[in-house]
């Protein structure tokens, strides 16, 4: 039976990929996005796409502007 990512022994197993935004491990069979800047792990994808977005925020109510 395949070992699950949560069972897995990450003192002996080696990681594939580092997460561009959180440097965190990325293990064989994990999921992560493949971004300009590099690998981005699953749990970083909102974090990072509101970073991304960060330009295109907006505050309902307020000019453009306004909202810093
Ligand atoms: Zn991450």
């Amino acid at each position: 039976m395949e070992k699950r990512a949560f069972l897995r022994d990450r003192q002996t197993e080696k990681p594939l990929l580092r997460c561009a935004f959180c440097t965190g491990e990325i293990y064989a069979g994990e999921r992560y996005y493949d971004m300009e800047e590099g690998a981005v792990c699953w749990g970083c994808l909102i974090l990072y796409a509101r970073r991304c977005c960060a330009g295109r925020m907006r505050i309902a109510g307020s000019a453009p502007e306004e909202a810093g």
